[in-house]
């Protein structure tokens, strides 16, 4: 077992005084943002990386041979990202993704999962460490990344037909290296998610296929629609395959029924198979969408703070801090100032904005 990472406040004073700042006896610290919405989880790019090229995040046009990554010196280090995540942790954030980019293609990524993992929440409470991954590099990981502390991965699998699955990540990786990882995932005792992001025209045939490679297999299947973010991908509204018509699709053969959401800031709507082979998730980020109740912040590879995925700009550099000297207050008090004053909710204005050239920031530098 990893030591616990001990979490010591600068002043008696864990948090500002600032008026969003709430402490309750039996869940720690809640920082809320100027829409009353508590910053929970964490979510944290630990590579702008990748060894697929998805249509959807990395086109090849634009991620190609001539594209600079980010040079190893911008990246925070595994330390520099332990020392930020436990300022986080002490503001209220109770979960940590580790996402990218591809987060297995990040040297060290075993053992930054036992450092975070070694966190523990002001009231004495181990924070949830998952990641999401493409899955490709997993089968060989999928244990010493358990054994280090992951609790829980998603593995994105967008079809079960090779021929698609390569046109979808524009890649010569098989589909049979995927589900070997999410196997040797399932074996190591994590808990595993699927996430499909459906494209019509270009996967949406093999959604009853998924549904039914995963009933009964205790994984949870969930249907992505196809967003825009970024500003490489192309996105075009009638490419999106509504949820609910993926819902409808399913339901026709195998009837669901409609769950209550497990948490606070989940995203996915779930529905079970009324014959008990399971339960699937829908995150309609553009036909139902959340903002209301989304508690995520992110920290992109270089160690900037984003408050929303479909950002332009970053609300504050915390590598400059860290690499400046300054204390982890000044970190935390970075880190508040930002939340308390968000007031982030894209999706629910997308139509409002559609048109206006914004420059939004690409999902594998800001984490997906
Ligand atoms: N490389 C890892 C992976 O693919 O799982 C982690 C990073 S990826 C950016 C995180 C998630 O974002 C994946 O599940 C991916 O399918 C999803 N994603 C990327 N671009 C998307 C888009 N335009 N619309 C919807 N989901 C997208
Ligand atoms: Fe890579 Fe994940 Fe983006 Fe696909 S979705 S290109 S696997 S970062
Ligand atoms: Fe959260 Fe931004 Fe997505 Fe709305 S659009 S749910 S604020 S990340």
């Amino acid at each position: 077992m990893p030591d616990v990472i001990p979490i010591q406040y600068i002043n008696s004073s864990p948090v500002s005084s600032g008026e969003s700042v709430q402490r309750s006896l039996m869940h720690g610290v809640v920082l809320n943002d100027a829409l009353h919405r508590p910053m929970q989880d964490l979510r944290i790019s630990v590579t702008d990386r990748c060894n697929l090229r998805c249509t959807y995040c990395m086109p090849r046009e634009i991620f190609d041979q001539n594209h600079v990554f980010l040079p190893r010196s911008e990246l925070l280090t595994l330390e520099e990202i332990v020392r930020v995540a436990g300022s986080f942790v002490r503001l209220g954030v109770r979960k940590i993704r580790l996402t990218g980019g591809e987060p297995l293609m990040r040297r060290g990524i075993e053992q930054l999962v036992e450092k975070l993992s070694a966190l523990r929440t002001n009231t004495g409470d181990r924070v949830d460490i998952a990641m999401t991954s493409n899955g490709v590099l997993l089968e060989a990981r999928a244990q010493t990344l358990k054994n280090a502390g992951l609790s829980r991965i998603t593995v994105s699998l967008d079809a079960l037909d090779d021929a698609i699955f390569q046109r979808m990540t524009d890649s010569h990786s098989s589909v049979g290296s995927v589900l070997a990882g999410i196997v040797a995932a399932q074996h190591a005792g994590l808990l595993v998610k699927i996430n499909m992001v459906v494209k019509r025209g270009v996967n949406d045939g093999e959604i009853m296929r998924m549904a039914e490679y995963f009933r009964n297999t205790g994984i949870v299947l969930r249907f992505v629609e196809y967003m825009d973010v970024g500003s490489t991908n192309g996105w075009a509204i009638d490419e999106v395959v509504p949820a609910r018509e993926i819902v409808e699709t399913i339901s026709a053969r195998y009837p669901l029924v409609l769950l209550d959401a497990s948490c606070t800031g989940e995203v996915a709507s779930r529905w079970a198979y009324t014959d008990g082979a399971g339960e699937i998730g829908q995150i309609a980020s553009v036909t139902h969408v959340f903002c209301h109740d989304c508690t995520r912040i992110r920290l992109s590879t270089d160690g900037k703070l984003y408050t929303c995925l479909f950002a332009e700009q970053s609300k504050a550099d915390l590598r400059a801090l860290l690499r400046s000297g300054h204390s982890d207050e000044d970190i935390a008090h970075a880190i508040e100032n930002c939340w308390q004053n968000r007031t982030d909710r894209y999706s629910e204005i997308r139509n409002e904005v559609a048109g206006l050239p914004l420059n939004k920031i690409e999902m594998s530098y800001i984490g997906g």
